[in-house]
């Protein structure tokens, strides 16, 4: 029996087409994939393809939209190999991140893609990305499927999805991992870097809840008191990302301090994720991030934004109380993370 991937189609660019009467981007039908990508009848798998009802473009993506994303991959999670995540790119990592998270024990494929032009015009990028998503979501060894996590397949490159960054709006390399090398890197052959990727642990659970009563405070110089206790005033929230300079560093005054400090004491988790692409955070290294180890803030390592956020939604949804909190984002939960351990 030929191996099958199932195509889900969220939005965005990739599955656009121009309305001739108006010359607008328009998401075409998606019952017609094959119409558009005939090189898919050609791979020897099984292709199903399903659609979201209204397709979006991903600046408008939601939690529920998440939570129907992996209500379809767990309703299919049987009848398929793989499946294969079409997204518009703008905000791919962030899925990406949140979906490692949601899916528990996955050992199956889950590759996100999409294009920086519509797969109907002739320069487009999305063919090449569409074609080689699903034959790496159709991919076996040895019985077992080549990839077991969610990853972003995108200009040549195999990357984690929750090590992914989108890096720019113009490069057809649109998505870079800076402190993760990627997965696997595709010319004339598809060259698995295996050694660098997960391996299920446990059986597939879905965790479909995630908080986002979150903020965050980017720090600059200048920034003033009003500001911060604007945000970290804000009502309801549980969570407060503060994007950090350097290798986690904060201004030592002591107005900002206290502020930081009241928002732990009114029980919100507060992160340290750096505004650095590379590169991690290391509370105390410095003096000026000293006073945030003391006060409890917790370190998003070399974590992403993206997976930093997306961490603390779904950890702030399982943990009830905060020694909880506090393991379930320190601890590497999807490879996420490099631990010291796996530094030296
Ligand atoms: N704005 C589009 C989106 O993210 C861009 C893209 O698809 O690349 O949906």
């Amino acid at each position: 029996m030929r191996r099958s991937v199932l195509v889900i189609y969220t939005g965005g660019t990739i599955g656009m087409v121009e309305d001739p009467a108006t010359g607008a981007l328009v998401p075409f039908d998606f019952a017609a994939l094959k119409k558009h990508v005939p090189e898919l009848e050609r791979l020897d798998l099984e292709v199903e393809s399903i659609a979201f009802d209204t397709p979006i473009d991903s600046s408008d993506i939601e939690i529920h939209q998440w939570q129907a994303l992996a209500g379809v991959i767990e309703a299919n999670y049987e009848k398929h190999n793989g499946f294969v995540v079409l997204h518009g790119t703008d905000t791919m990592a962030f899925s990406a991140s949140a979906l490692s998270f949601m899916l528990e024990g996955l050992n199956k494929p889950v590759v996100f893609t999409g294009s920086q032009l519509p797969i109907d015009t002739v320069r487009t990028d999305g063919r090449e990305n569409l074609v080689t998503a699903v034959q790496i979501a159709g991919m076996e060894r040895n019985g077992e499927p080549c990839l077991q996590e969610v990853a972003i397949y995108f200009g040549s490159q195999l990357l984690r999805g929750n090590r992914t960054h989108k890096y720019s709006s113009e490069d057809f390399y649109a998505f870079r991992s800076p402190n993760y090398s990627p997965l696997a890197e595709v010319g004339i052959h598809i060259d698995l870097n295996t050694v660098r990727m997960l391996k299920p642990k446990g059986t597939f659970k879905v965790y479909d809840q995630m908080e986002n009563n979150i903020a965050v405070l980017k720090l600059f110089p200048g920034i003033t008191k009003e500001v911060v206790q604007q945000i970290c005033g804000a009502k309801n929230i549980k969570g407060l990302l503060i994007e950090t300079f350097g290798s986690g560093n904060a201004p030592t005054k002591e107005w900002f301090l206290n502020e930081i400090q009241h928002v732990i004491q009114r029980g919100v988790t507060v992160v340290n994720v750096t505004q650095c692409n590379d590169g991690f955070v290391e509370q105390g290294r410095y003096a000026s991030s000293r006073g945030f180890a003391a006060m409890g803030v917790l370190s998003a390592a070399d974590m992403t934004f993206e997976a930093a956020l997306t961490k603390l939604m779904h950890v702030l949804s399982y943990c009830k109380d905060e020694d909880a909190i506090a393991k379930g984002f320190l601890e590497d939960k999807r490879g996420e993370l490099t631990t010291f351990s796996s530094l030296v």
